[in-house]
């Protein structure tokens, strides 16, 4: 492909396999790829360390005082093949992913200011283009100028059946009823907060991978993005 390069913003529903996509777009492409939901999963992290949230509703002073603590790098891992998150150098990359983290992350990404300095570190990554991003609001807030934009999307229960299975794998002990209703749970927030909800942009290509294999969507995918880069 050509040497022109673009900003790819890939939004849309939990766990139906945005970051890895991204990760096998960017991989191809020879592009940075940054996964913007382990930053707010980061951010969660924190809280849930120091004890800002209780029942899921944070303490919205001290995770905004917090924030100029919190330092947020990826580093590529080729053994593992995949994006290792940092917090302030500290490897967080599997306690961000468990289920207590994706309890209580949307009701920390509903903080304005969380959003506002997320965006501003997103936005920093993105000035030499060459980059895949996956998460809510790159297509709509972050990069809206981006040159392609996709919403994936599939059906709750296929979506919920694919992260059992994942956590399962990982030895990790759940129920498929509750992965169930963090993913809905997590749609319906992350569609209805104020700051920054999840919608598709106008001009947005709509991805249902319900019934599409990883490879089936990469190749849809990398035929787009040729479009745009030789056309
Ligand atoms: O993508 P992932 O499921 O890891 O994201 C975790 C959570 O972070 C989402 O449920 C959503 O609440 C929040 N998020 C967001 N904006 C983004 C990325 C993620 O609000 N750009």
């Amino acid at each position: 492909m050509s040497e022109k390069k673009i900003i790819i913003a890939i939004d849309g529903h939990s766990s139906c396999g945005k970051s890895t996509m991204a990760k096998q777009l960017a991989q191809k492409l020879g592009y940075i790829y940054i996964d913007s939901g382990a930053m707010y999963r980061v951010v969660t992290l924190v809280a849930l360390r120091n004890g800002w949230m209780e029942n899921k509703v944070p303490d919205v002073a001290k995770v905004i005082e917090g924030l100029k603590d919190i330092k947020i790098t990826f580093q590529w891992d080729e053994s593992l093949g995949k994006n290792t998150t940092f917090l302030n150098g500290e490897n967080v990359e599997e306690e961000i992913r468990r289920l207590e983290v994706s309890e209580n992350v949307s009701p920390i990404s509903t903080i304005a200011d969380v959003r506002k300095e997320m965006v501003r570190q997103q936005r920093e990554n993105g000035v030499n283009k060459g980059i895949v991003m996956d998460g809510r609001d790159i297509g709509t807030v972050v990069f809206p100028d981006a040159e392609l934009k996709i919403f994936m999307t599939a059906s709750p229960e296929i979506r919920a059946e694919r992260r059992y299975k994942e956590l399962k794998e990982k030895g990790l002990d759940v129920s498929f009823e509750e992965i169930l209703a963090n993913v809905e749970g997590r749609d319906r927030i992350d569609s209805t907060r104020a700051a920054s909800p999840l919608k598709q942009a106008d001009d947005a290509l709509v991805l249902d991978n319900s019934h599409m294999t990883r490879e089936e969507q990469l190749e849809w995918t990398i035929n787009k993005v040729k479009e745009i880069i030789e056309g």
